[in-house]
């Protein structure tokens, strides 16, 4: 059933799981999928039955009671039903009503005793997990989650990057902090890994964005929340689109392929890869030369007795190397991070001579 999702194959289309964010009457749930459905575009439904809210009095899901709901749905869609688990109960009330995969929501994923809970409780039961990041950027506790399942036996645990918590940020609700799922790709390649655009973005106008960014990072779909009446929906109401807005944003999307046999591409893609390869030997020649110089300061200022750091040394290295970046088309924030990286080895460097 999640064959196309734990299997993929080059040629698939992007893995799409989509419902409302919280299932809330019999009718909704019903109507919804079915909506979803009659789109051709969504391969699972999702809905949230038990709502991890952050403050107490907000709408909490409507518990068990909604998931033979989803079972009706599934079965009028012949579509499976995805659900998210935090506690050893829900797991086991999952499993009775034949839920097809469940999903380990971010603020459970940060607490290691509530993840050994559900991996024991899924123990010897070969269902799908998708296991979404944890609120904070904390990629090892990530991992972590994923090994839990995995050391519990369970062959098809999958990561769904639901971007990262930090105060005060506005364009996102949940900062995508990108390098962090490429990270993860990097490190756990077999697993597949689905985007939500829908709890990144908080809002609907830049969902398309952030889902057409994921594919160009050769994630392998998304999961996004859908509701028949988003304005009045008792969640997320201002992140939710209809069935329609959906298929239509699924369409729109550019579906690449992190390779291709078109022989032109790949010998252009080498000549360019080549340039790259070229070019970084030669930085990394550079900074080589420039650590050297940097100790030999060092040693300097050993034999004179000065500080190592000197801001308004580094603050003039800053300066500048802002101003020639924007000559060159660089951002001064990534100016300003690299030169940030450079600067501290230099110092650690001079450091080492101080003490030697
Ligand atoms: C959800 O998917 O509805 C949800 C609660 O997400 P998250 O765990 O990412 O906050
Ligand atoms: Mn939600």
């Amino acid at each position: 059933m999640f064959n196309d999702l734990f299997n993929r194959k080059p040629e698939d289309k992007p893995f799409l799981i989509s419902g409302p964010c919280s299932a809330e009457t019999e009718e909704q749930v019903l109507e919804t999928c079915q909506r979803l459905a009659a789109t051709g575009k969504v391969q699972a439904l999702r809905a949230g039955i038990w709502k991890p809210r952050t403050k107490p009095g907000g709408f909490e899901g409507v518990g068990a009671k909604g998931l033979p709901w989803l079972k009706k749905a599934s079965e009028l869609t012949g579509l499976p039903v995805a659900v998210e688990v935090a506690t050893a109960k829900h797991v086991e009330d999952c499993l009775a009503f034949g839920v097809d995969l469940v999903w380990v929501g971010a603020r459970t994923t940060g607490n290691p005793f509530s993840v050994q809970e559900i991996a024991n409780a899924l123990r010897g039961v070969d269902i799908p997990v998708l296991v979404k990041n944890p609120i904070h950027p904390e990629l090892e506790l990530w991992i972590g989650a994923i090994e839990r399942l995995q050391k519990a036996g369970l062959k098809q645990v999958g990561m769904i990057h639901r971007g990262f918590s930090s105060y005060g940020n506005t364009d996102y609700r949940n900062a995508p902090m990108w390098h962090l799922p490429i990270e993860m790709k990097r490190r756990l390649p077999e697993l597949p890994i689905l985007n939500d655009p829908s709890h990144i973005c908080g809002r609907r106008d830049t969902l398309f964005g952030v889902a057409q960014q994921a594919l160009d990072l050769d994630f392998d779909g998304t999961m996004i929340e859908s509701h028949i009446d988003p304005d009045n929906a008792w969640s997320d109401a201002k992140q939710q689109i209809t069935p329609e807005v959906l298929g239509q944003l699924i369409t729109d999307l550019v579906w690449r392929h992190e390779t291709t046999d078109k022989q032109e591409f790949l010998s252009a893609l080498a000549g360019l890869r080549q340039q790259i390869n070229n070019l970084d030997s030669e930085i990394i020649q550079l900074l080589g030369r420039r650590m050297a110089v940097a100790e030999k300061i060092g040693q300097y200022k050993k034999d004179n007795d000065i500080t190592i750091l000197q801001t308004a040394r580094l603050n003039e290295i800053m300066e500048r190397s802002k101003r020639q970046g924007a000559q060159v088309g660089l951002t001064e924030d990534f100016v300003e991070k690299y030169m940030e990286a450079v600067h501290l080895e230099s110092v650690m460097r001079q450091e080492k001579v101080m003490q030697g």
